[in-house]
């Protein structure tokens, strides 16, 4: 296991070496390797034990050593080179890619429906091998070999423990699914029918039960070692490729998230996602190069900067993901420029290590609504949940997300608010404590189609929260693009122009709003639909022309707590479009509703991040300047992700093939000055107030239940620590 008590610079150059030419992999140096990692910065590597080729990069007997290595255990080498500089080593296995395994047992390979093996043909991807065939106990030997010989490792990593496109339809999973089920195998995927139900899921269920078998076989070798696999996050814009994140996790030590897309959204979103899976510092990664994998130049130092600090500020530690060269090298200018990076991050350990977020608001992230729901679109989810997390993510509101199982009367009592952002699929569970949640005082904001669908997709004749929503589904309208109007003197409308009718660029529910409803703005339709009428409009833009009365948005007092429907999903047009005024109805919503001000607040832009933890002292291991009541300091981090302009990162066609789309390298970051930092906390909460890790005093102002402090300047990341 890794030391919990400090942040970790985790460094994980790709090993992924064919063995045609005898060249390959000549140069591999285990004290370059150390050598490199230590000028890096790095605590922990991660060392290749078996690549997508299917190359062991120690001597297997189950299996294949990579040709030119002929017997060398460099794995071992590697691993013991780490050690002699104090650098932990965590072993990298490759599942379900595996070359050579996949070309001499041909029926290992996981096929479509039509018996051909995946992929079809691709130069840039590798055969997938199937865990129902006897591939399965070939990498259970594998996991035996490393787990009896590398005492020195700290942990195991499974890689790429999924099904390919499409998933598997070969002889093995036909026969196994037959004797489960009773049925044969369905053809194609499917989640409408209850068949194509059971297939999918019985899909997870097999790889949650290899992910257990390999993690008690490591563990009874190697107790204190941390297992981990690589969680694919629900919010990855593909296909589905069978992990249930929510329940295999359970069998992690460790829990790590790529977030290899150059989009600064997904860093936080990806290190807050991370974070809800498990209690551990969850690891975020990226790579180190400017593009995927074919310009070999490392990104800007304020591009790395950036992305190492934003998951620090998110309670994560960071991962840079490099390759090595085919010879088995290791570019030595790349490790250099990584240094200054791991010094900004190891500096702020003291002040980041055993803390907790500060509790505000919560966003829903619901895998039955991006699989029944959105199905083969995942977008009309997914677009939906990341809209309204970078709203509020924008709009610096302290903001965690909330799994399925945090949906519970006790989990939610913790926030403020909860934010349903088209959460169609919820079960009669989920609404009962959502319900009880708000009875007892917890705001609530509600979009679209949230709770008319039941956990397993089955539609319900009105929203499952009807009551406390306070509104009743009727019908849908038929526009793809509407508008709102809001009514006048209502705080939804807070910095809103009054009299614009404001785009959704989506289509809204016709709803009733019950007894004891307000309706704070209603559904304005345009002059035609666009896209569907054949007639000529006005540049492509059919404005606002229809009243309708219908309500768009609905406030009411449930119980003790408050709640906002929104019939449209301005999160998603905040998402797809960059719409502010989406962005403002949405905030002001989610600040109603919580009917309180949120713990910390700031000024600026929504280039600007916040979050904030509570560290205790005692727990932390450091010496206390300075006391507070609880035994507790706050330390509030403030991430700047503002570009220089005409550098600045794109934000359309996010996840998908989008996560390794090409981005724009970040070459600089413009300070932010003079922010106003307020933090709801008595008097007695401070006796000081400073940045860390530059230990800078400063000034700060107390009154009416209130701390305010200036921040001179923030270039990437600085943390104001109340004591
Ligand atoms: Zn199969």
């Amino acid at each position: 296991m890794l030391d919990p008590n400090t942040v970790h610079v985790h460094l994980h150059p790709d090993m992924h070496t064919p063995d045609w030419d005898p060249r390959f992999m000549r140069a591999a140096d285990p004290q370059q390797i150390a050598e490199l990692a230590a000028r890096a910065g790095g605590t922990v590597f991660w060392a290749f034990a078996k690549c997508v080729h299917g190359s062991a990069y120690y001597p297997t007997r189950a299996g294949h050593q990579h040709e030119t290595l002929a017997g060398r255990d460099l794995l071992a080498e590697v691993i013991s080179a780490l050690r002699a500089k104090d650098i932990a080593s965590v072993i990298y296995y490759c599942t379900c890619n595996d070359t050579w395994a996949a070309d001499r047992n041909p029926d290992w390979s996981q096929r479509n429906s039509k018996g051909q093996a995946l992929p079809e043909v691709s130069i840039n991807d590798f055969p997938w091998t199937c865990l129902n065939s006897p591939y399965r106990q070939r990498v259970l030997e594998q996991l035996h070999e490393l787990a009896h010989g590398y005492d020195e490792a700290v942990g195991i990593f499974l890689d790429r423990v999924d099904w390919g496109p499409g998933g598997c339809y070969c002889d093995y999973c036909q026969r196994a699914f037959k004797i489960e089920t009773g049925h044969p195998l369905p053809t194609r995927e499917q989640w409408q029918t209850p068949l194509g139900r059971t297939f999918m899921l019985w899909r997870s269920r097999v790889l949650h039960e290899f992910l257990r078998e390999a993690q008690s076989l490591v563990k009874a070798a190697q107790p204190d070692w941390a297992f981990s696999h690589n969680v694919y996050p629900e919010t990855r814009e593909i296909e589905w490729v069978g992990q249930w994140p929510e329940r295999d996790v359970h069998i992690d030590d460790e829990v790590l998230v790529e977030a290899f897309g150059d989009y600064t959204f997904e860093w936080m979103r990806n290190a807050t996602y991370a974070r809800a899976l498990t209690k551990q510092r969850p690891i975020i990664s990226f790579g180190r190069f400017v593009g995927p994998m074919w310009d070999w130049t490392t990104k800007p130092q304020a591009h790395l900067m950036a992305q190492c600090l934003t998951p620090l500020a998110n309670g994560c530690d960071p991962m840079m993901i490099d390759s090595f060269y085919p010879d088995g090298s290791l570019d030595p200018d790349a490790y250099a420029e990584m240094a200054p990076v791991s010094a900004a991050v190891r500096a702020r350990s003291p002040w980041c290590v055993a803390a907790d977020p500060l509790q505000y608001a919560a966003i829903h992230l619901s895998l039955p609504s991006r699989l029944y729901y959105a199905d083969d679109q995942p977008a009309e989810y997914l677009h939906d949940f990341n809209g309204a997390f970078k709203a509020l993510a924008d709009g610096h509101l302290l903001t965690d997300i909330a799994l399925g199982r945090d949906l519970a009367a006790d989990n939610l009592a913790a926030y403020r608010v909860l934010v349903l952002p088209n959460a169609a699929c919820l079960s009669d569970d989920q609404i009962a404590a959502i319900a009880q949640y708000v009875e007892q005082g917890g705001g609530l904001v509600a979009t679209h189609s949230t709770s008319l669908y039941d956990e397993q997709g089955n539609r319900r004749l009105d929203f499952g929260l009807s009551e406390v929503l306070g509104v009743s589904y009727r019908e849908a309208i038929n526009f793809n693009t509407t508008f709102l109007q809001l009514e006048s003197g209502n705080e939804i409308g807070a910095g809103l122009p009054a009299a614009t009718p404001l785009s959704l660029a989506t289509t809204q529910w016709k709803v009733e709003a019950q007894a004891g409803t307000e309706t704070a703005a209603t559904v304005l339709l345009p002059m035609v639909d666009y896209g569907i009428a054949p007639r000529r409009i006005t540049w492509g833009d059919p404005p606002p022309e229809m009243p309708t009365g219908h309500p768009a948005v609905t406030t009411r007092q449930h119980g003790k707590g408050r709640v906002v429907y929104i019939a449209g999903l301005p999160e998603r047009a905040y998402f797809q479009r960059h719409y502010i005024h989406c962005r403002r109805l949405i905030l002001n919503a989610v600040r109603w509703a919580a009917a309180a001000e949120p713990p910390v607040t700031l000024e600026g832009g929504a280039g600007l991040k916040l979050t904030a933890f509570r560290q205790p002292l005692a727990e932390s291991g450091i010496a206390s300047v300075g006391k507070d009541n609880a035994g507790s300091r706050l330390v509030v981090h403030i991430v700047n992700l503002q570009a220089v302009p005409g550098h600045d990162i794109k934000h359309g066609q996010m996840g998908g093939a989008g996560q390794l789309n090409w981005a724009n390298p970040i070459e600089e970051i413009v300070p932010a000055h003079d922010l106003l930092l307020r933090i709801a906390a008595p008097a007695s909460a401070a006796t000081r107030v400073y940045l860390a890790p530059e230990g800078e005093e400063l000034d700060f102002e107390s009154e009416g239940g209130e701390i305010r402090v200036r921040v001179p300047t923030v270039h990437y990341h600085t943390m104001v620590v109340v004591e």
